[in-house]
């Protein structure tokens, strides 16, 4: 380990110690989790496909500047390939990684710790371990799910249920517990929810329909899936339920979830009630809550906060703060003629080297240059015979000023792991992994 990160981490370790052993609770300010340099430092807040980008590129192309990374979580899950682990077709080194190895091979400090604020007057965000100053912030915090719209201010319903019955869409350790849900999974009505429009990886719900589809019918289980949907779906995936997964997979068009009763087992859509055995539900998803308490969330044309951060669509920096940029699914619609990014972990990395690039300028006193990112994501559409989906998506500035995106999609029946290949090669960029 290098002895600055050495340093800083005793550091990290004698502030919360100092705190265990009983500072005073009116110990304010916090202390600095790590004295500033003359340096200019970049904080990170999220580990995660967006953040983790930021940090290897900044590394890479401002070696310079002193980049510390920020995250809760003690392990990254992965969102891609965690349908296919569900069902065993993928091994768990795929899935749960460690962030140290590619903190230690680009030389950047990370810090396991929740950022509670972020204090833009002073440049500074709050740990429970203390304090940390910034010159550039990156805030790649991912999403929140928003209970409050099933339940109003009632809380402890709204813990029930991602305790009960969590989609694992906002953090990766709740796969562990659907995997043993779905292998327990003996007859009976598995209900699942899509939130509604924009959510995180749209295609990624049909693709675990399918699956579970899949589970069901190869496995002879006596159950069905009810897909409760208030988007439009794919004809792929239509297809695939009505003539592949008809006995096993019920999709219900136009449903969107009103409320949720956990002890009733039942939910109530618009039209209808229905009644499970066992379920994963989603609650609408919103930009994560630091957004929130920083003041980056957009607003929509009568002041209604839109959800999802506002950023300048071509620098990614928040439009209210220069010095803060935004990545990831946390943002806000990029361009009237297509609305959001996609919400992927490709898209989200790809953002991550767009900001590396933005802030090295910006820190070099430099005009940055203005990149955009792209995305691909791969989904499967059945699975005995597998057959795969990759959607890619293209962007360009209109000569208006817009961006404007092109999708193409390769259907695939014939697959040889391609989305396999894409993983481990995001993970060898991001996370030091090695095969
Ligand atoms: C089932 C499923 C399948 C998917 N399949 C694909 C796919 O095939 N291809 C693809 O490209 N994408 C896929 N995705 C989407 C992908 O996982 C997300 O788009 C990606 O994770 C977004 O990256 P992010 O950096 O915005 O957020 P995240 O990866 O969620 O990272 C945010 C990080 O910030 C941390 N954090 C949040 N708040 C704080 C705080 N206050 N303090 C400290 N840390 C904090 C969180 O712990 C988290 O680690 C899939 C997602 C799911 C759920």
């Amino acid at each position: 380990m290098p002895a600055g990160r050495r340093a800083f981490l005793a550091t990290c370790l004698a502030a919360a110690a100092g705190r265990a052993v009983g500072a005073p609770a009116i110990a304010t300010p916090w202390p600095a989790l790590k004295p500033k340099s003359a340096r200019q430092r970049v904080v990170i807040v999220g580990g995660g496909w967006g953040g983790l980008a930021a940090a290897r590129h900044l590394r890479e192309l401002a070696p310079d500047l002193d980049v510390v990374v920020i995250e809760r979580n003690a392990s990254f899950w992965s969102g891609p390939l965690s349908n296919r682990w569900l069902a065993g077709l993928v091994d768990t080194r795929y899935i749960v990684h460690d962030r140290a190895p590619a903190a230690a091979r680009h030389g950047y400090d990370l810090v396991q710790a929740e950022v509670t604020a972020v204090d833009r007057d002073r440049r500074r965000v709050v740990t429970g371990q203390g304090t940390l100053d910034y010159d550039w912030l990156v805030l790649g915090v991912g999403i929140r799910e928003n209970f409050a719209a099933w339940f109003g201010d009632d809380r402890a319903t709204a813990d029930l249920v991602r305790a009960r019955h969590p989609s694992a869409w906002r953090s990766g350790e709740a796969l562990a517990e659907i995997k043993r849900k779905l292998d327990g999974f003996a007859g009976g009505d598995l209900l699942m929810n899509l939130p509604p429009m924009p959510y995180r990886c749209p295609p990624a719900p049909y693709e675990r329909a399918a699956l579970i589809g899949w589970l069901l019918k190869s496995r002879g289980i006596k159950g069905r899936l009810i897909l409760l949907d208030p988007n439009p779906v794919a004809p792929a995936f239509r297809r695939v339920f009505e003539e592949r997964y008809r006995d096993q997979i019920t999709h219900v068009p136009d449903a969107r979830v009103q409320s949720v009763d956990p002890q009733a087992k039942r939910v109530v859509t618009e039209f209808d009630e229905y009644r499970f055995d066992e379920a994963i539900l989603m609650p609408p998803q919103q930009a994560g809550d630091l957004l929130w308490q920083a003041g980056l969330i957009g607003r929509d044309r009568d002041g209604k906060p839109t959800g999802w951060a506002d950023q300048d669509p071509l620098h990614l920096n928040a439009r209210a703060d220069e010095r803060i940029f935004l990545v990831g699914d946390a943002l806000g619609p990029t361009s009237p003629l297509f609305g959001h990014y996609p919400k992927s972990g490709h898209m989200a990395s790809r953002q991550g080297r767009v900001v590396a690039a933005e802030i090295a300028a910006r820190a070099a006193g430099v005009e940055p240059p203005v990149q955009l990112p792209e995305s691909v994501c791969h989904v499967y559409s059945d699975f005995e015979p597998m057959k795969l989906v990759r959607i890619d998506n293209r962007y360009r500035v209109r000569g208006d000023g817009l961006i404007e995106q092109t999708t193409r999609q390769f259907h695939d029946a014939n697959p040889r792991d391609e989305d396999l290949a894409w993983a481990i090669a995001s993970f060898e960029e991001l996370l030091a992994f090695r095969r």
